[in-house]
């Protein structure tokens, strides 16, 4: 058959199946048939549920004012598929092109999507781990068992890292009424995604709110009382916090293990991709019939000179799994690369925080409107000349302004004044990053490819 013809055939009774039955999965699913996909469509899912949506759970769930079987995605349209939900994919035959079950079935396809995310770092004790009052966030399930016992209205609880999950926690214990200690590798709160000095703002934010916060110190062991519950942690600065429930927020790690010896490149990082979402194998050659979407994902983006990024962001889920779909079905020059601009958004004691771009490569940042004193502001990020990202403390409005900017490339310090400059933003500042080789946070950018310094490039946003 030639090209023409087998994507033809593709598009009419060939067989897709989508690995992750979660946002990326379902989008793509959805996609798929959008783009008139007629063939049969499998998604297999290895969590019983129907997709469902994870911020809620840090926010709105852990306050009680939805439950964590109500965040359940909605359908832009029945994607027609055959749901294969609470079976995990164990193994992959690239050759034959299956997809291995749990459950000993097989599963073939004439494309493959994988869209399995990440999961929580666990606490790297198992049998501190194990104890009763021990909890991590990602699931629907860990939702509802932790906001269950913080109903029954706990003396502390202790936040294991201060990331956007981790201080989102605190900030649904605060909500409550209920005491929460937050201890903390880095030098503050959100250092890795934006810095010290926004982290100092988030921080006072923090103290302020009530939350015991305790940066610089590592928590080293857990201790739990005679009939398993945990009890207390100890802190690499020799104190002891009293706790009945810990909620270790310590990161994630990609699922990808499912992987290994299948001979596509995929490993703790991540799945490497090309800006078309297609997959490499391990020796680098970029396959034709696996592509990729989603958290798990590792791909070059042309804005930030090609470098690899993983972006843990649920509108990078959506956008990735929409273009992943797209060039599933579509013959080679009508394929679309993945251009989407980085934004994430968080809600954490009673401020909203936006970023755009990539504000960790950023070397310096100005607050271009509103004042770090007053927690209002919008902090803008340069690398190397240029303006690399951007954060808001409620401050959206001014988020798209700030990413033009960013998607042409323009310079920084920013040649102009902005409209009500007070005096932080007269001149940058160092940022203030934590020394990239301390595993505070873990890497969500990875280096390759030419400097992002270099501003030839204009970029065109695929919306
Ligand atoms: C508590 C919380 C709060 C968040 N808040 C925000 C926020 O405020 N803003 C924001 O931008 N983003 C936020 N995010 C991130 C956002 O939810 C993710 O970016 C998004 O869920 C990614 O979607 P995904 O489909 O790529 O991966 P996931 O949602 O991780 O889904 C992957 C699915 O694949 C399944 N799977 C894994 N391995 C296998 C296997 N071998 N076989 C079968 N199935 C498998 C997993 O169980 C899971 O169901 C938050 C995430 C969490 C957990």
């Amino acid at each position: 058959m030639n090209g023409d013809r087998q994507l033809e055939w593709l598009r009419r009774e060939g067989r897709i199946v989508i690995v992750g039955a979660s946002l990326a999965g379902l989008r793509a699913a959805e996609t798929l048939r959008e783009e008139g996909f007629a063939g049969s469509l499998t998604v297999i899912g290895d969590e019983p549920y129907e997709p469902y949506d994870r911020p809620p759970l840090s926010k709105q769930v852990l306050l009680g004012k939805a439950t964590s079987d109500r965040t359940t995605l909605p359908r832009r349209r029945d994607p027609d598929a055959k749901w294969r939900l609470g079976v995990a994919a164990t193994g992959l035959d690239m050759a034959a092109g299956r997809v291995k079950l749990a459950d000993g079935d097989e599963v073939p396809y004439d494309r493959l999507l994988i869209a399995t995310g990440v999961r929580a770092r666990p606490w790297p004790n198992e049998r501190e781990a194990e104890l009763d009052g021990v909890f991590v966030l990602r699931t629907c399930d860990d939702a509802a068992r932790l906001h269950s016992r913080l109903k029954q209205g706990p003396r502390r609880v202790l936040v294991i890292g201060a990331g956007f999950t981790g201080s989102e926690i605190a900030s649904a214990c605060r909500e409550q009424g209920i005491e929460v200690t937050v201890a903390e590798r880095g030098a503050a709160p959100l250092v890795g995604a934006l810095g010290g000095v926004v982290g100092d703002v988030a921080a006072q934010m923090q103290r302020e709110q009530g939350v015991d916060l305790r940066c610089g110190v590592m928590v080293t062991s857990l201790e739990g009382d005679s009939t398993g519950r945990v009890r207390s942690a100890h802190l690499s600065d020799g104190a002891e916090v009293e706790a009945d429930i810990v909620v270790v927020s310590l990161g994630a790690t990609r699922n990808t293990e499912w992987l290994a010896g299948s001979g596509l490149g995929a490993g703790p990082r991540g799945i490497a991709c090309d800006a078309g979402c297609r997959a490499f194998d391990i020796r680098g050659i970029v396959t034709d019939d696996i592509f990729v979407a989603g958290d798990v994902a590792r791909s070059p983006h042309p804005l930030f000179g090609y470098q690899f990024l993983s972006l843990e962001h649920w509108g990078n889920a959506v956008s990735q799994a929409e273009i992943a779909a797209h060039n599933m079905v579509s013959a080679g020059s009508d394929r679309r690369p993945h251009m989407w601009v980085p934004a994430f958004w968080s809600s954490q004691f009673g401020v909203n925080i936006k970023s755009v771009g990539v504000p960790s490569l950023g070397e310096e940042i100005l607050v271009a409107q509103g004042s770090l004193a007053e927690r209002r502001f919008t902090g803008v990020y340069g690398y190397q000349g240029r303006v690399i990202g951007a954060v808001t403390f409620d401050q959206s409005r001014w988020l798209p302004f700030y990413q033009h900017l960013i998607e042409t490339t323009a310079p920084f310090p920013l040649p102009f004044a902005t409209v009500d400059r007070r005096s932080d933003g007269k001149r940058p500042i160092p940022a203030d990053f934590p020394d990239p080789s301390v595993p505070t946070h873990g890497p969500t950018v990875t280096l390759s490819g030419y400097s992002p310094a270099d501003r030839q490039l204009v970029f065109t946003p695929g919306r």
